[in-house]
C-alpha cells in the first residue's frame, strides 16, 4: 500500500472517530467530526451490516491510521509483538507507542504524528545527544530526547519555549525551558491515548 496523500479528515470520518491527525484543529470547532460526520463516499450515509470480520477490520484501520503506519508496518509490530512474553495486543501498541515519532509528539514537540515524523526525518532531534532521523526508532528508558541545539531557533520549537504542557503521559517528561526530555518509564497499555480493542486486531492476524 502507498502512502496516504489524501484529506486526513476523511480517515476519521470513514473510521466514526477522531484520530488526531491535524494537530491544534482536531480539538477545535473545525473538526470535521464535530456534529453530525458521515462516512466519506456516495453510499457514506447508507446502512451496511457489520459482520465480525468488518469491525474487526475497521478496528486495525483505525489504529494503523491514527498512528499513521503502512500495513506492512503495522503488521511487522504484531509479529514482534507475538514473540514477547505477555499479551500480544498490548505488546503490540507498546512497541508502536515507543517509536521515536511518537514519542517526539507526545512530548509536545510535534502538534500531530505526521508532523513529529517530518521533524524526525527533518534531523532535528537527538537521543542521548546523537542525532536520529529514524523515526520508528525504539526508545527505551532512561534515553534523553531533546531538540538539536542548532534547530532550537526554528519558529516552530521558538513557538514550543517556556510552553505550559498539560496532557504529558506518566511515562516521560519534557521540560520547555530546556527542550528536552526524558523516557521515565516503558508506556503501558493504560498511557495509550486512543481507544483501541487491540483484540480485535489481533483476532484479525491470527486467522
Ligand atoms: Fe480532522 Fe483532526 Fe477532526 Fe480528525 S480529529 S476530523 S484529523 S480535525
Amino acid at each position: 500500500m502507498a502512502k496516504y496523500t489524501g484529506p486526513v479528515c476523511k480517515l476519521c470520518r470513514r473510521e466514526g472517530a477522531k484520530l488526531f491527525l491535524k494537530g491544534d484543529r482536531c480539538y477545535g470547532r473545525r473538526c470535521a467530526m464535530e456534529g453530525s460526520a458521515i462516512p466519506p463516499g456516495q453510499h457514506g450515509g447508507a446502512r451496511k451490516k457489520a459482520t465480525p470480520y468488518s469491525v474487526q477490520l475497521r478496528e486495525k484501520q483505525k489504529a494503523k491510521r491514527a498512528y499513521g503506519l503502512l500495513e506492512k508496518q503495522f503488521h511487522m509490530y504484531y509479529e514482534k509483538a507475538e514473540k514477547m512474553r505477555g499479551i500480544t495486543g498490548e505488546n503490540m501498541f507498546v512497541l508502536i507507542e515507543r517509536r521515536l515519532d511518537n514519542v517526539v509528539y507526545r512530548m509536545g514537540i510535534g502538534s500531530s504524528r505526521a508532523q513529529s515524523r517530518q521533524i524526525v526525518n527533518h534531523r532535528h532531534i537527538t537521543v542521548n545527544g546523537n542525532t536520529v532521523d529514524i523515526p520508528s526508532y525504539l526508545v527505551k528508558t532512561g534515553d534523553i530526547i531533546a531538540i538539536k541545539e542548532t534547530k532550537r531557533e526554528k519558529p516552530i520549537f521558538v513557538e514550543l519555549k517556556g510552553m505550559k504542557l498539560n496532557n504529558l503521559p506518566k511515562w516521560l517528561t519534557f521540560d520547555t525551558t530546556t527542550l528536552s526530555g526524558q523516557i521515565i518509564a516503558l508506556p503501558t497499555r493504560a498511557d495509550l491515548d486512543l481507544t483501541i480493542s487491540e483484540h480485535m486486531i489481533v483476532e484479525l492476524y491470527s486467522k
